[in-house]
């Protein structure tokens, strides 16, 4: 493949896909800030990445937006340009590129495990797959979402009188959690941090039901006691959560699997809620793309780079730079 670089730009065309600075024209896979950015010339991306970016950065964010619907060609210059979904979060795409009878797809961050909250992962067949790895190592297998949310419950349930307080991570995680409650029949409004509240109206004006939901400012402790708040996962160590009436800390992300982690973090009850493919998924995926070349960026590349040289795949790790994902992602 020598039309895309390992930066992910295809020169042809200049044009780079989650590019980490500045660029005339950018194609962007979803909203998370380590892939979206702020000061593109054009931007080409779904309408709802295009919708997420404006709420974060502002709607000049970019010189131009150019909104491209999953599953519809677009050819520039004889590259062709098609999104599919990723299941990440709202929005999240796949960037397949066509050229000379070859096809790579980059994933962006992916996840094939269902999800309400996102359209459901795709598999495209393709010559060269271009797959994060966030969670790329054989330890981590994620359980069924539905568990963690039990977990919770199951919490609530034998600790009355007092706040469950759940750091999720405002873009996709507080989201997931909200709908992962109300498909388990908690149907009691949640109580959330004004940082989760902008994104929170945006899902549920795109039609994801998320229940009740009411601010936590403003409230009492009395209010708050036997409720479930979310909040971003940096309001758990500050001042704020002092007001709530002895709060159980919980956290909600893939990270929550490694112990130290969550005694790092004085997290009381952590939950594995991860909105990125595990070892096997990952295993899964790459050989169903049919692709012979993988291509891996973001995470733990050595495992998956001789996972996938032992079954006979080309794969090389791009080490891109600024790609740690966002906290509690
Ligand atoms: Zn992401
Ligand atoms: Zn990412």
């Amino acid at each position: 493949m020598d039309w895309l670089d390992r930066h992910l730009r295809v020169d042809a065309i200049d044009t780079h896909i989650d590019p980490g600075y500045p660029v005339a024209r950018a194609i962007i896979t979803h909203g998370h800030a380590d892939h979206a950015r702020a000061g593109h010339g054009q931007v080409l991306a779904t309408a709802e990445t295009i919708e997420i970016m404006k709420l974060r950065y502002g709607a000049d964010c970019a010189g131009h937006f150019q909104a491209l619907a999953y599953g519809e060609p677009l050819t520039i210059d004889g590259f062709t340009v098609t999104l599919f979904p990723a299941g990440h979060i709202l929005g999240s795409a796949q960037v397949a590129i066509d050229h000379g009878g070859r096809r790579v797809v980059i994933t962006g961050d992916y996840k094939t495990e269902p999800d309400r909250t996102a359209p459901a992962f795709e598999l495209v067949p393709c010559d060269v797959f271009v797959t994060e790895a966030t969670f790329g190592l054989p330890v981590f297998r994620h359980g069924p979402a539905s568990d963690e949310i039990a977990k919770l419950l199951a919490s609530v349930a034998a600790n009355p009188g007092r706040c469950h307080v759940v750091g999720t991570y405002a873009l996709g995680k507080a989201q997931r959690v909200l709908s992962l409650l109300r498909a388990a029949g908690y149907d009691k409004p949640v109580f959330i941090h004004g940082a989760l509240d902008k994104l929170c109206c945006y899902y549920q004006d795109k039609g994801i039901a998320l229940g009740p939901l009411v601010p936590v400012a403003g409230r009492d402790r009395a209010e708050l006691r036997d409720s479930i708040v979310l909040a971003p996962p940096g309001a758990l160590k500050d001042q704020w959560s002092r007001r709530l009436p002895d709060p159980v800390i919980a956290y909600a992300s893939g990270w929550m699997s490694i112990r130290q982690r969550a005694k790092q973090s004085r997290v009381e009850l952590p939950l594995v809620l991860s909105d990125h493919a595990d070892w096997r998924e990952l295993t899964a995926t790459i050989p169903a793309t049919g692709a012979e070349e993988i291509w891996i960026t973001h995470g733990r590349e050595d495992a998956l780079q001789h996972w996938c040289e032992s079954q006979g795949l080309f794969a090389k790790p791009l080490s891109l730079h600024g790609r740690e994902e966002e906290a509690g992602e």
